[in-house]
């Protein structure tokens, strides 16, 4: 069925592996985080078998369909209050910023007579989600102390997401020193140093994370194999997990400018053509519906992206070896964008391939 994501779950399995192990022999644990793929069980089963400790996602919706898979869930993005009772029902840990949340999160987890693990986040300067000072810290915890059914599992912080702030010596070393701050007031130790994202993961590979820091939450990395510090591929990974594959519905020779007075494209644009002459030209089943404006990468490297529209997208065969026809199936490997919108669309089919 065309258009499709072929999900090659060996690969995926693979992939998580080679990760969990480098991880671990520098005494990590691994959170795989389910969001790029919307929290899909039969996805996520593969990462379970890969040898991952948790799951983890942004979204209630995605941890619905989690909900009977054996790991710890942990909630990713900050609770929202009108949700804390899914919250404490669906996630054992959440991350969380704000005394009020808490508070909220505490009077569903007395409801529900359930103890619910919170990591406190600390924003180290990326300037994302996380408490900035100490002294909002302190205050927090003396509230959170009084709080019978919420226990402080650990802390951690989100780095190279807004500010493309790099993980280093210097600011998980800051949060270590924060643990200690939070270990001396509450009187117990911090389960979990949660040390970033899939852009800390250059550090395990250079040995150079800071010893203490023991929880990495990994998306990008184990479904694509690319650490997102510097964008360098993971030796021994698979970068074509997922695939789209997307269905040829016209051929022809057209001019490479169009024809008449240009005004503004689809979006709203006014867009700028470049003469190239007469061009072979393919129309693809496949839309900004479904793939946003976000990169695809064709596995013939002879094809050239032109463009495209709600559900179109329009390539140059104009260079290619292999003589094309409509009905012909063309494969991309994917980005984190790409593949993020891809898997959010309901009008692409999801191939699941053992
Ligand atoms: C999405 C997300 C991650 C995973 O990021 P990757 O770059 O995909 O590894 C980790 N932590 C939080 C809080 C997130 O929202």
């Amino acid at each position: 069925m065309n258009p499709r994501v072929n999900i090659y779950l060996n690969k995926l399995q693979h992939n998580t592996e080679v990760l969990v192990r480098e991880c671990n022999a520098v005494d990590m644990n691994v959170a795989a985080v389910t969001k790029v793929f919307c929290g899909k069980a039969e996805i996520a089963e593969a990462i379970i078998a890969g040898g991952v400790k948790y799951l983890a996602d942004s979204r209630i919706e995605n941890l619905y369909k989690l909900k009977d898979l054996p790991l710890e869930k942990i909630l990713l993005r900050l609770p929202m209050i009108s949700r804390a009772k899914e919250t404490v029902e669906l996630a054992d840990i959440s991350l969380n910023s704000e005394l009020e949340t808490i508070e909220a999160l505490n009077k569903a987890a007395v409801e529900l007579e359930k103890i619910h693990k919170i990591i406190l986040m600390m924003d180290l300067g990326d300037l994302r989600e996380g408490i900035f000072d100490n002294e909002e810290l302190k205050k927090v915890l003396l509230v959170i102390k009084e709080m019978k059914n919420i226990k402080i599992t650990g802390i951690g912080t989100n780095l190279t997401c807004y500010g493309g702030v790099i993980p280093d010596n210097e600011n998980l070393g800051k949060l270590l020193e924060t643990a200690k701050v939070i270990e001396t007031e509450m009187g117990y130790p911090m389960e979990i140093i949660s040390g970033g994202n899939s852009s800390s993961f250059h550090l395990i590979e250079k040995k150079g994370i800071p010893v203490g820091v023991n929880h990495l939450r990994l998306g990008e990395s184990i479904v694509l194999g690319y650490e997102t510090a510097y964008g360098e591929r993971i030796p021994n990974t698979y970068d074509d997990v997922f695939q789209l594959v997307a269905e040829v519905i016209e051929i022809k020779e057209k001019p490479s400018m169009p024809i008449g007075t240009i005004g503004r494209d689809a979006f709203g644009k006014v867009p700028t053509f470049e003469d190239k002459g007469k061009q072979k030209r393919a129309i693809l089943a496949i839309g900004k519906q479904d793939i946003g404006t976000h990169e695809v990468l064709p596995l013939d490297k002879e094809i050239e992206i032109l463009g495209g529209s709600s559900d179109h997208l329009i390539i140059d065969l104009t260079h290619c070896q292999k003589d094309y026809r409509v009905g012909d199936e063309v494969t991309f490997n994917l980005t984190y964008g790409s593949l993020l919108a891809l898997m959010t669309s309901e009008y692409v089919y999801k191939n699941y391939i053992k």
